[in-house]
């Protein structure tokens, strides 16, 4: 058996190094159709088993053409992290000690890890000392429980036990959120019975961040249970909305304020762009990720609540089976929806034990410093335009300057195409102000400035492609002045 275990081991070892030594020359989109892919992993039920090292064969076999690059170092498409090493060693520990991490006594270990990350994350973000952290799946998750811990406090405020009574003849609750906030945010919501329509959605500026302004004027009358949701890091443009301001109008109004911060909120790990995030510490509850700036494997978010208590009312319960570990331990499934779940504190720890203060201050600068670089030589190329100001790590770009809006668009998508076929970098097309663009987010530590002149140059190469073949057919094309 212990010959069996080290096999197995050794064989995902084996695929492990092979991947990460081959993801910087493997093509960043997945290769394979989904047809090769059924043909690759599909089986008829297995009947009998197989020896464990063969099956990691065939499953790192039959996935490899269908894996993304998005643990590689040209990765741009969407806010995703690299998977760090360390992260990677910390969560291959965490599955072999198989720790029943939801309570106390499941895991010792995880419930301490957890809390000292907690003291680690509070200091890095500089947030509040007294907020507690639940170990999430991710921001949307963080958000779901930090918005959790907000209905019912606003309920409580008013003499409503939101816990114990649900939400049928409860006051409403009144929610404001930005019209630029993440479709994630909504998700949130919707879980928590508050719908993702009946939202007041606050008018955004060009960078898509709240205008207080406009949030003034809609909390101008009315009172009554309050919650407002505002964002660290748009998920186009990287805009923080004005906290300052923001949080003097909610807490004025007795409301709660959420901060999606999934990204963005690392910007107060880094002395030279915490600027950007003034007043954002005074809010009720962040949501961050660890799996985006942090490199933590999958899954791994925060969700972090200034009102501990509200926080555990929102989230803890009791069983019979769940004995209280006693004074100063301290019980993870008080904090997350979940009861058994993977120890996440480990590779939390070890992330941010590795790079340390310094380490990730330098990260998230370097990764705004490398989007910017990469930003201005792609705006220097002609017919090419970036349509925000990159203050943090994010930029969208349309391709076709000059042209109608529709011939704008389709340019666009022909060069995402062109990009994702020449497999030098992965960008993906999102939406922007009614017009589609290509999405850039430089964010993993794997990143370097050579790999990002390296994609500018794919990139160009394509536009400088798909605006040759549009003259061709604009000259071919037929008189169209009937
Ligand atoms: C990624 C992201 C989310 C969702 O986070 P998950 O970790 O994917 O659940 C929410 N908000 C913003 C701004 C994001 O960038």
């Amino acid at each position: 058996m212990s010959d069996d275990y080290r096999n197995v081991l050794e064989k995902a070892y084996t695929f492990a190094l092979r991947f990460h030594e081959t993801r910087a020359i493997r093509c960043p989109t997945a290769t394979a159709t989904l047809d090769q892919l059924w043909a690759a992993l599909d089986a008829p039920t297995p009947e009998d088993g197989m020896a464990a090292s063969e099956v990691i064969k065939l499953l790192a076999e039959g996935a490899d053409a269908g894996l993304m690059g998005e643990a590689g170092p040209r990765f741009f498409g969407k806010v995703i992290g690299g998977s760090h090493p360390v992260g990677v060693a910390a969560d291959w520990l965490t599955s072999v000690w198989g720790q029943n991490s939801g309570s106390y006594l499941g895991s010792p270990a995880n419930a301490v890890v957890e809390q000292v990350a907690t003291g680690w994350l509070l200091d890095l973000l500089s947030l509040p000392a007294e907020c507690s952290i639940g170990f999430t799946t991710g921001a949307t998750m963080a958000s779901f429980v930090c918005l959790a811990a907000g209905r019912g406090e606003v309920l409580r405020r008013v003499g409503w036990n939101v816990d114990a009574d649900g939400l049928f003849a409860a006051p409403e609750i009144r929610v404001c959120v930005g019209d630029d906030a993440h479709a994630a945010v909504f998700a949130a919501l919707r879980y928590l019975g508050l719908g993702h329509d009946r939202v007041s959605r606050v008018p955004t500026d060009g960078a898509g961040r709240m205008q207080s302004v406009a949030l003034s004027s809609m909390l101008a009358s009315g009172q009554g249970p309050l919650i407002v949701i505002a964002q660290a890091g748009q998920i186009n443009t990287g805009a923080f909305d004005a906290f300052k301001d923001i949080k003097d109008i909610v807490h004025r109004r007795g409301g709660w304020l959420h901060v999606d911060g999934a990204f963005g909120l690392w910007a107060r790990a880094c002395p030279s762009l915490v600027h950007l995030t003034a007043g954002v510490e005074e809010a009720d509850s962040w949501a961050t990720d660890g799996h985006k700036w942090l490199q933590a494997p999958y899954d791994c978010g925060y969700a972090i609540v200034r009102n501990a208590e509200a926080h555990r009312r929102a989230m803890s319960y009791e069983a019979s089976y769940l004995p209280s570990a006693g004074e100063g331990c301290r019980e993870p499934f008080h904090y997350v929806p979940e009861l058994s779940r993977r120890a996440r504190g480990f590779a939390t720890w070890a992330l941010i034990r590795t790079l340390g203060r310094s380490g990730i201050a330098a990260m998230v600068e370097q990764h705004c410093k490398l989007a910017r670089r990469m930003a201005e030589r792609l705006a220097s190329e002609p017919g090419v335009e970036v349509l925000n100001q990159v203050e943090l790590n994010q930029f969208v770009v349309q391709f076709g300057v000059g042209a109608p809006p529709e011939q704008r668009d389709a340019l666009t998508r022909a060069v995402i195409q062109g990009i994702q076929a020449a497999g030098v970098c992965y960008v993906a097309e999102a939406g922007w102000r009614g017009r589609v663009v290509m999405r850039v987010s430089v964010i993993s530590w794997a990143t370097t400035a050579a790999d990002i002149d390296h994609s500018v140059d794919s990139i160009i190469a394509a536009w400088r492609q798909v605006r040759a073949a549009a003259g061709r057919a604009d000259k071919t094309r037929p008189d169209d002045s009937r």
